[in-house]
């Protein structure tokens, strides 16, 4: 699973969907680290910008085109920020901006989520969490995206008032549970070597299935330990002893709430960042959606206030994947390592504690992303903030 070098003097085709509420906020704050990045390592990036989401919804009435279905799958990667606001949440409404992301998912082929999770030192006092339990927390949650609850057949809820009833399905097939294990295993194989499946297989019959699929892959990788987690158990465990996991790898629902459960361990939900790929190369790398974990957060939105973190990181993701450029990718990294460190917080990162606080340097969304782009290693100020 290594990408491959880039090219300097390469020029890539990015799609950026800046999406509603803190998307543009956090969308060009990413730009502008990648712009930085693009100066110190010798590379362009041509930029086409969608209107997606809720805001596709406002300019299109759909949450996306099939146009820009085919500009995304055209592009080298896309970096998206988030869509969704209580605009469009009437539960009734037939057009709603989450089937834009279910709609790239599904068209574009991105079976996995990969969300890495692991706490920055100075971070530990932001943590709901004993610091004593964060001592060592680097985990990768592998989550199949476009199988499961999310895709299965369902029916809205009918009937008379007081004898209404609705359903889900919950299928999944042994190609789908097989493609992502072995993702999840050539992972392990390139960090600990350690691979926790996480199911529900006491009840689900779909679980027994995962876990039957999975142990028949575990022997194509000897050198990767595998265990298997039921997902109440594995839930508890995230809080209690989070250093204890390697790469996790579990099915759709598990996996959206397990990896929301753990963004708790980094400090806030505008830390982490994500990837969904599949298994179509493009000429530089693997092809795939890079996006925060979190929301529109349309209570902070345009205010300045988001922190911009998890999107600059997932940028630096799809340098690394998509685009094979670890060069770039190690240095966004390390420059956010080297932005926080030297104090700079976003108010969800601001210390409880006054002495740190003390220590500490007030900035929004451009600011941080000031600090970053100083930190890449270049003196010119970057387009885009
Ligand atoms: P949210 O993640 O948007 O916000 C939860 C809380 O975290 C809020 O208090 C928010 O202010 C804070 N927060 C989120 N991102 C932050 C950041 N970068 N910096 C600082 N604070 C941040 O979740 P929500 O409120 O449940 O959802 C809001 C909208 O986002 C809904 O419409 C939902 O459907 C949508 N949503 C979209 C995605 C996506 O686009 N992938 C994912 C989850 C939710």
């Amino acid at each position: 699973m290594t990408a491959e070098g880039g090219l300097p003097g390469s020029t890539y085709r990015l799609v950026a969907i800046a999406g509603d509420g803190v998307g543009p906020d956090v969308v060009a704050a990413a730009k502008a680290v990648l712009a930085a990045a693009g100066t110190r390592f010798g590379f362009g990036i041509g930029w086409a910008d969608l209107v997606v989401g809720g805001a596709g919804i406002d300019s299109y009435g759909v949450a996306i085109r099939d146009e820009d279905l085919a500009t995304c799958g055209a592009a080298d990667a896309i970096l998206l920020g988030a869509v969704g606001g209580p605009q469009w949440d009437d539960p009734r409404a037939t057009v709603r901006p989450e089937q834009a992301l279910f709609a790239m998912r599904g068209g574009l082929g991105l079976f996995a989520n990969l969300r890495p999770v692991s706490v920055h030192p100075a971070l530990v006092p932001a943590s709901p969490l004993r610091p004593e339990l964060l001592d060592g927390v680097d985990m990768l949650i592998v989550r199949e995206l476009t199988g499961g609850l999310y895709f299965g057949s369902r029916s809205e809820a009918s009937g008379a008032p007081g004898e209404r009833a609705a359903s889900d399905t919950l299928p999944y097939s042994e190609p789908e549970v097989a493609r992502v294990a072995r993702l999840a295993f050539e992972l392990a194989r390139g960090r600990r070597k350690r691979l926790t499946s996480v199911d529900k297989a006491n009840v689900l019959a779909t679980s027994r299935l995962w876990r039957t699929v999975v142990h028949e892959i575990a022997a194509e990788y000897p050198d990767v330990a595998l265990d298997d987690r039921l997902v109440d158990a594995c839930a508890m465990q995230l809080v209690t002893k989070p250093a204890s996991f390697d790469v996790l790898v579990t099915e759709n629902l598990f996996g959206d709430i397990l990896s929301d459960e753990a963004s708790v361990l980094a400090g806030s939900l505008g830390m982490l960042p994500s990837a969904s790929i599949g298994t179509r190369r493009t000429a530089h790398g693997l092809h795939g959606l890079y996006e925060p974990i979190h929301g529109s957060a349309p209570d902070i939105a345009g205010q300045d206030l988001a922190n911009p973190i998890g999107t600059v990181l997932s940028a630096a993701m799809l340098l690394r994947w998509s685009l094979g450029r670890a060069d770039a990718a190690d240095a966004v990294e390390a420059a956010v390592a080297g932005a926080l460190g030297d104090g700079f917080r976003t108010a969800d990162l601001w210390p409880r504690d006054p002495a740190a606080a003390e220590r500490c340097t007030r900035v929004g969304t451009v600011g941080m992303a000031e600090a970053i782009v100083a930190r890449i290693g270049i003196t010119a100020r970057s387009p885009g903030l």
